[in-house]
């Protein structure tokens, strides 16, 4: 049976018009308003579970643990009296979820604009990450090919002199990797006092804001967990070393800017 015009626009229309309005939300997420967002905090993964090209991170699950560490962050960077978001990559999906390829696609494109928005507003852009422990994973620490830790990363294809200048800050004058040790996080051998210039998405745009961009490896993730446990006691633990570098952001961007 030939069912009725009207019936098929009326069941057209209530498909469409929350695609069309997904549609604008998409435009307007393409063009992000960050102005007046003085850092970014960058995610950079996808959650464990969704669809992913090997975006999951350390363990499969680095989520589970940069997810508190940014919320402690952003905390404490509003302490500091600045302006914050967290960018997360399934949110930028009307859905907020990674179902497929095409998802994985849209969200980071989208969150590759979110990012270009920040450079744009002259956010500080922080990228939050755990550390593979060692690989081979079943490696000793003494024969594994990589020894990984907490460390400060750059792309030197994409630096601005406010991300050299607030790295090295970081890294030098601040000492946050010390800090970190200190709190019991094994630091990266050979970066301990160096930046480590790695190439990276999320840098290569990030790393031309005037508010200065720059990753940071918090700790090895399963060096982490054996240490102080579950993912919100890591960022517990942590706590001090994240309460520092807010307030030498604070610091950074109110001499800079
Ligand atoms: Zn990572």
């Amino acid at each position: 049976m030939r069912t009725p015009l009207p019936l098929i626009l009326s069941t057209l229309c209530a498909v469409c018009l929350p695609l069309l309005a997904d549609h604008v939300n998409a435009a307007e997420r393409s063009q992000p308003e960050l102005d007046g967002v003085a850092v970014l905090i960058a995610t950079d993964h996808t959650r464990p579970g969704e669809y992913s090209e090997a975006s999951n991170g350390a363990e499969g699950r680095e989520r589970d643990y940069i997810d508190p560490a940014a919320d402690y962050l952003a905390g404490a960077l509003r302490a500091q009296g600045l302006t914050v978001e967290i960018a997360r990559v399934e949110e930028q999906l009307p859905t907020a979820r990674i179902a497929n390829k095409l998802d994985f696609d849209n969200a980071y494109a989208a969150y590759d604009d979110l990012l270009r928005s920040a450079v744009h507003a002259g956010s500080t852009i922080v990228a939050l990450h755990f550390d593979a422990d060692r690989l081979p994973p079943e490696a000793s620490l003494a024969d594994a090919e990589y020894v990984g830790g907490a460390q400060i990363i750059v792309d030197d294809r994409s630096l601005s002199a406010s991300t050299k200048a607030l790295a090295t800050q970081l890294l030098e004058q601040d000492k946050i990797l010390q800090t970190l040790a200190r709190q019991g996080a094994r630091l990266r051998p050979d970066y301990t006092d160096k930046l480590r210039m790695q190439k990276n998405q999320t840098l290569h745009i990030a790393g031309k804001s005037s508010g200065g961009a720059f990753l940071l490896e918090l700790a090895p993730q399963q060096q982490a967990r054996e240490q102080f446990g579950n993912p919100q006691q890591v960022t517990r633990a942590l706590g001090p070393a994240l309460d520092q570098l807010a307030e030498a952001i604070a610091r950074f961007r109110s001499a800079q800017l």
